[in-house]
């Protein structure tokens, strides 16, 4: 083992070692986040301050269409502003102006920093509280960082939400705040089983446009629909609002103890809990049953991604009996996640961080029948005949919530069933 890898406890309830690496890295930088945000936030527009290759990322990932008005941009930093020879923020103060008045229905502008912005020390928070004191009451400036030098891309959504925290309007009533960017139908859902249970102020962060984003208070609490926001559920905590703890909503088991954990937090009694989730516990038990056959016994190893991997692991195992080699995340929040590592029987190795190399190296070594890998790592494992998996198809589609136990156990078959194909 080299300097760059160490064995540490995690300590707490489980007392789980942690292989700990700091080596190369192979993931998506946080601008990433932009592609599923802007879809979510429909009144916000992200003008990243970047580089050619920030404006490249994004206009391949998000595949966006000529004749389409996007909700997204970026200001290109040129060589005379790197090498500080141009005021950066009066350029940027020109297309701020620029875009905001070719697009009146723009309410929430994100000034999103870059490796770039971040190199030459551009400072964007400065630059949103400029423009906010000429813009407001009309545009709400913003600012996060989506950079890659942060560890990685699911980061760029908990930077974006924690820049909101601080704006939510002050509330002396109680709510509940679902925290995550989910697709719009699985939100409903996830909502409306709430409601049933009885919990009637009920929002969502983000809200779909500045209207509709959450008051917040001392009597708020929140539930994390998202392993990644550890910026957020700080920020949220120091405006007073209180965490529910629970495992993340991923298959019917971990989105019963998700419900449940609302569910004694309020009070509610186990007769309405039961009412409420019954039918739509039996549809996706029903739904596993017919691909559990498909998993059960076959080995999977994560490649550090997303942060989704400790609740995805959790669900692969127990729901789907699959067997756990290695579980790989990118940054390890305990507090977060503890009631997902907690399930974990026949604990695999878990990884936090990478050194690229000595982790194929573990990969190979073990053979597993699935690898879920970002997609530069895909090919070069699908040409050595290894089956893969594209971590990040796990963030573009939708997975939580009962209704969408059985397409996320379906996602993991499909690569198996390719593989049995290719082999007749
Ligand atoms: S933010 Fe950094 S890592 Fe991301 S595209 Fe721009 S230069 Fe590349």
């Amino acid at each position: 083992m080299n300097e760059h890898s160490k064995i540490e406890n995690m300590g707490g309830c489980s007392e789980i070692p942690v292989l700990k690496e700091r080596g190369q890295r192979e993931v998506f930088c946080g601008l990433t986040g932009i592609i599923w945000l802007h879809r979510k936030i429909q009144d916000a527009f992200f003008l990243v301050v970047g580089s050619r290759t920030c404006a490249h990322l994004l206009q391949s990932a998000a595949g966006v269409m000529i004749f389409a008005e996007p909700r997204f941009g970026t200001a290109i930093l040129e060589e005379k502003d790197l090498a500080g020879m141009a005021d950066a923020h009066e350029e940027l103060d020109r297309e701020v102006a620029n875009l905001l008045e070719r697009r009146p229905d723009i309410k929430q502008l994100f000034l999103v920093g870059s490796c770039p912005s971040e190199v030459i020390k551009l400072d964007l928070s400065n630059a949103a509280e400029r423009l906010s004191k000429i813009y407001f009451p009309k545009v709400k400036v913003l600012n996060f960082s989506g950079s890659g030098i942060e560890t990685t891309f699911t980061q760029g959504e908990d930077a974006c939400l924690a820049s909101l925290v601080p704006t939510l309007k002050e509330t002396d009533e109680e709510n509940l705040i679902l925290v995550g960017s989910l697709p719009d139908i699985v939100e409903d859902q996830l909502v409306e089983l709430i409601k049933e249970l009885g919990i009637k102020e009920v929002a969502v962060l983000p809200g779909r446009d500045r209207e509709t984003m959450p008051s917040i208070g001392k009597k708020s609490k929140f539930i994390l629909a998202q392993p990644f926001l550890t910026d957020t559920t700080e920020a949220l905590e120091k405006r007073g609002a209180s965490r529910i703890n629970a495992p993340f909503p991923f298959g019917e088991e971990g989105t019963t103890l998700w419900l449940r954990s609302i569910k004694e937090n309020y009070g509610i009694s186990d007769d309405k809990f039961e009412i409420v989730t019954s039918a739509p516990r039996k549809r996706a038990q029903l739904g596993l049953k017919k691909l559990r056959t498909s998993l059960q016994g076959k080995t999977i190893f994560f490649f550090p991604d997303s942060q989704l991997e400790i609740p995805l692991a959790r669900f692969l195992s127990r729901e789907c009996g699959m067997k756990l080699i290695e579980v790989g995340s990118p940054y390890i929040n305990r507090s977060l996640v503890d009631k997902d590592l907690e399930l974990i029987e026949d604990m695999p190795v878990i990884s936090e961080g990478q050194d690229v190399d000595l982790q194929l190296d573990r990969c190979r070594e073990s053979n597993p029948d699935i690898t879920v890998c970002g997609l530069g790592l895909a090919n070069p494992l699908e040409a050595e005949g290894l089956t893969t998996k594209w971590a990040i198809e796990l963030v573009f589609t939708p997975i939580h919530g009962y209704e969408q136990a059985q397409d996320l156990a379906e996602l993991f078959v499909r690569p198996l069933k390719r593989k049995e194909a290719l082999l007749i």
